[in-house]
């Protein structure tokens, strides 16, 4: 473990991270990917569907897949999470004020756009922690858990990831990440970070709710 005061650089990954996957957010942001492809494409909501999960499941992203497999890069493709329903998302308190106690740098490392990352921060009221959002378009496109975009990112913000650690709810999202040497948390937040995959060894510790965590680790 390393000590709180030797941490340089916290990186954590926006959704189902820094808030519960039981928000349902994922899911609403899906549909209306799938609604906007359906009608880019001319296809029926069902091949939509089927689109999306071979999209996600062989790019990564939904951006990466339509560029490479249908040379589309449709820049209105983000514009859909506008329009999600964030009413039911409120202000965290407890993950603020575990936040406030951090000392070195925040940083968020998200596939998702910048405007949907600085939406839901400032619905959770944890906005004003963050020094940094590496986003999709930041990342040039090329989504975790692909090697070269962590590269990127430890270069972008000059990151030594010896002393920096990353908080994911998604198992595989951790290895490049600790291959490069940062110690990794998985937020045990959504079905896919109960697969076996989780008790690898690439992910240092897990914690079934981020604030408490933080709080039971690095505050006492
Ligand atoms: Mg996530």
């Amino acid at each position: 473990m390393i000590a709180s005061n030797n941490i340089e650089n916290w990186v954590f990954d926006l959704d189902n991270t820094l808030y519960p996957a039981s928000l349902g957010i994922i899911e609403q942001a899906r549909e209306k990917v799938v609604v906007y492809m359906a009608d880019l494409l001319k296809i029926t909501h069902e091949e939509s569907i089927h689109l999306y999960r071979e999209l996600h499941k062989d790019y990564g992203s939904i951006m990466r897949g339509l560029k490479i497999k249908h040379n589309l890069q449709p820049k209105d493709l983000f514009e859909t999470m506008r329009g999600l329903d964030l009413s039911h998302v409120l202000p965290d308190i407890k993950l603020h004020k575990a936040l406030s106690k951090l000392k070195g740098r925040k940083i968020i490392f998200t596939n998702a756009p910048q405007l949907h990352a600085e939406t839901m921060l400032e619905k959770l009221g944890i906005l004003q922690h963050f020094d940094h959002i590496y986003d999709i378009s930041a990342a040039n496109y090329i989504p975790k858990p692909l090697p070269e975009t962590y590269n990127n990112f430890l270069v972008k913000y000059n990151i030594n990831p010896a002393n920096s650690i990353m908080f994911e709810d998604v198992p595989m999202n951790l290895k490049p990440a600790s291959d490069l040497g940062m110690m990794t948390v998985l937020v045990r937040n959504n079905p896919e970070s109960f697969l076996p995959d989780c008790k690898k060894d690439y992910i240092d510790h897990i914690a079934d709710d981020i604030a408490e965590w933080l709080h039971n680790t690095y505050m006492e």
